[in-house]
């Protein structure tokens, strides 16, 4: 008789989701590696419209990062914009019980290398370091903007992300409505706040750097964990130590710190998994709200091993097939010392 590993259901205490951890089913990490030959990349790619020669086959850039030769960071509006940055009078105009508001917004794309085949898990620091400075600067300068509610920094890399553009970007999308995920991490956030005083990130953050068992990687300033009720194999926040709501208040040297964290963390994701797909998810305070005291920014890392099917999109509940612990020791086996 096959032995039978018993589930587990956990719950995440930062938004009370639950996941089935089921590690019977699982693919263990090590037939995880072995997947498909990745094919080599060039430096350049003459049909790509993000290389550089190519600049006339975007819209005109918004920000640029310039460098010895020609840029190092630029960012563009999105040729498909999801929202439109025309459309500046913003009000609900649905009829009860259907509510609508014009699409306007703003969607941008950051080129993040004039390097085709550059990816976080082989970027140079230097060049992470802008990135990061890039997303700081955008976010603050969109921040500006009063129809704007949030302001959405992600990043899809690879097909099963849903990109199919090789060259390295990241998207930033503003909207201007509250995201119902964000607005229910922040109503969690203050029932955990309302009860304890205290924040439930910096508790789990705590909690985390004490127990040791599900850290990747830990810097001055920041924390990687694959946390306790992963969603998927090899899911990892990364959350700043220091208490602060917004992902534009962080500091310089914060800053610098977090590009490094990048670095190492998907160098190690790039080694150990075979360049795997992933989202990157920024979760931040939604503007002008004032949860300051229990809302906690945090980065959110998606890789995209297995495809959610119905029971997850049935209930919301994940059936993850990898321990996060085990996750946590096999990454750490691939970041450099
Ligand atoms: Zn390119
Ligand atoms: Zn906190």
């Amino acid at each position: 008789m096959r032995e039978e590993k018993i589930s587990e259901l956990r719950q995440e205490p930062c938004t009370k989701r639950w996941v089935i951890i089921s590690p019977q089913r699982a693919r263990r990490p090590k037939e995880l590696e072995e997947k498909e030959e990745k094919v080599e990349l060039p430096e350049w790619d003459r049909e790509c419209p993000f290389c550089p020669g190519n600049e006339d086959k975007t819209p005109p850039e918004v920000f640029l990062i310039s460098g010895q030769r020609g840029w190092t960071v630029r960012v563009v509006p999105n040729k498909f914009p999801a929202l439109s940055s025309h459309i500046t009078h913003i009000e609900v105009i649905g009829i009860d019980p259907f509510v609508s508001v014009p699409g306007g917004g703003k969607h941008e794309v950051v080129i993040e290398s004039p390097l085709h085949n550059v990816t976080w898990g082989n970027i140079e620091l230097g060049q992470m370091e802008m990135v990061v400075s890039c997303f700081l600067q955008r976010y603050r300068a969109l921040r500006e903007d009063e129809r704007l509610k949030y302001i959405c920094i992600f990043r899809n890399h690879g097909e099963r992300a849903g990109t199919s553009l090789i060259h390295p970007h990241s998207q930033i999308i503003a909207t201007p409505i509250v995201p119902e995920q964000i607005r229910t991490e922040v109503e969690e956030a203050r029932r955990y706040y309302d009860d304890r005083l205290r924040c439930v990130y910096c508790d789990v953050v705590k909690s985390e750097l004490r127990a040791k068992e599900r850290t990747v990687l830990e810097s001055k300033h920041f924390i990687a964990f694959t946390p306790f009720a992963s969603r998927v194999p090899f899911e990892i926040w990364i959350v700043p130590k220091i208490h602060r709501p917004s992902f534009d208040l962080i500091g310089e040297g914060e800053a610098k710190d977090l590009a490094q964290l990048i670095n190492e963390l998907f160098g190690a994701l790039y080694r150990g998994l075979n360049d795997p797909h992933y989202n990157v998810l920024f979760h931040s305070a939604p503007l002008r709200d004032s949860c300051e005291d229990y809302y906690h920014w945090h980065i959110e890392v998606l890789p995209r091993t297995t495809i959610p099917a119905g029971f997850e999109l049935g209930t919301g509940i994940y059936i993850n097939t990898t321990l996060p612990e085990d996750a946590a020791r096999f990454l750490r086996q691939y970041l450099k010392d």
